[in-house]
């Protein structure tokens, strides 16, 4: 049939992760941590559920995650957010994503993107009617090449997309960055969706700064954030939406007609953790740090090259100084299968031609020791 999403192979997370279940591989493709989040958060999700959690919960999420969302959003980054008019809780960013599309795009409305891009944002762009204007990084460094994002932006710029910290680059774009992207937004009377999910995954004493704390853009910018990447709790789908509450009121509608509402006894729990203490949230961070830097040292003396990561949990390495010819795709195939290693092609996150074809991602967000077993692995295989 004609149709936008007809035309898109399975999901590379899910084609990796069967690959990897298959060969009994250690799965470093689809980006999930193997430890579960906080068991206090989970204990208060459990008994949630056993004390009658369980109906429909309000449109707009619960009042306490909501008002958790709100007082987190003025912890980290100072911000003012009215609980009542301008949160909402989703099921998952994904949800919020596509509530923000759907709600925001008119056909022919142009949306400006990077690449290498996280994989549901271009199909649901394009349902949405959207005319996509790609925006290219490049490892090792991920530069922003700011004359070609100046060249994407146009009198039909409807909305940027900014996934910051960035997946799969493990960008982390700083307030000069920022700065430039709000200029534009704001020359353009454009919108900023902005995919925070990693916002508290950030290394070597950097911050993580959403683009609504930049002068002008409080109005301009709708900011994400989930459960899943926040509380290692990534089966759980529970995202939250922040924006000014005029915006907020067209999202909504997405919302009420696509999923409506999200697990209360999650939400509750949800709301509980954001509320923890500030040594949670450092802990996080400097939890994936250590393990970034011990997967990066191990794989380097293993001959690969890794681009740099300053956020996210996902490493992107170079796989060419071990001798390997290939293309990324067949690379991720044969470690999968015969390495026992599973990691997911980088070119599977670029649209446009002459893609990067020599890095392979792999999620970090795993013990130590099944670190140490992948890095070995891959150390003997070439
Ligand atoms: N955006 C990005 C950049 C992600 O990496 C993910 C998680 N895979 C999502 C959105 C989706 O988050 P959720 O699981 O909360 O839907
Ligand atoms: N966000 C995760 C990743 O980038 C996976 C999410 C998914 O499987 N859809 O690997």
């Amino acid at each position: 049939a004609n149709s936008v999403l007809g035309g898109y192979g399975t999901t590379i997370f899910e084609v990796m992760s069967k690959l990897a279940i298959d060969h009994g591989a250690i799965n470093l493709g689809q980006g999930f941590p193997d430890v579960d989040g906080p068991e206090d958060v989970r204990r208060t999700a459990a008994e949630a559920l056993l004390g009658g959690l369980n109906q429909y919960p309000p449109m707009m999420g619960l009042p306490a995650l909501r008002q958790a969302v709100a007082d987190a959003n003025r912890r980290f980054y100072g911000l003012d957010i009215d609980w009542t008019r301008e949160v909402m809780v989703t099921s998952g960013a994904t949800e919020a994503l596509t509530d923000c599309l759907m709600a925001l795009i008119e056909p022919g409305d142009e949306v400006v993107l990077f690449e290498p891009l996280y994989d549901c944002y271009l199909p649901m762009v394009r349902r949405a009617g959207g005319v996509p204007k790609l925006v290219r990084l490049d490892p090792p460094h991920w530069e922003l090449p700011v004359e070609a994002l100046k060249a994407a932006f146009s009198a039909k710029t409807k909305l940027i997309l900014l996934n910051n910290p960035m997946n799969p680059t493990g960008k982390v774009f700083d307030r000069a960055e920022l700065e430039i992207i709000a200029g534009l937004v704001e020359a353009h009377d454009a919108y900023a969706l902005c995919d925070e999910v990693y916002e508290h995954i950030v290394f070597d004493g950097l911050a993580h700064i959403p683009l609504m704390t930049l002068p002008g853009m409080r109005k301009r910018c709708i900011r994400l954030g989930s459960a899943g990447k926040t509380f290692s709790l990534t089966g759980w789908k529970v995202g939250y939406v922040t924006a000014d509450a005029e915006l907020m009121s067209v999202l909504a509608k997405a919302h009420q007609f696509i999923t409506f509402t999200t697990a209360p006894n999650l939400q509750n729990a949800v709301a509980y953790g954001l509320a923890k203490g500030d040594d949670y949230f450092t802990g996080l961070a400097a939890g994936m740090q250590g393990k970034r830097d011990r997967f990066r040292d191990r794989l380097g003396k293993a001959g690969f090259a890794a681009a740099t990561c300053a956020g996210t949990y996902f490493l992107n390495v170079d796989f060419r100084p071990t001798g390997f010819d290939g293309t990324d795709e067949e690379f991720c195939r044969r470690i999968t299968t015969e390495a026992g290693v599973a990691a997911v092609p980088v070119s599977a996150f670029y649209q446009s031609d002459g893609a990067v074809r020599h890095f392979a991602r792999l999620c970090f967000a795993k013990r130590d020791e099944v670190l140490d077993e992948a890095a070995e692995r891959l150390a003997n295989f070439f």
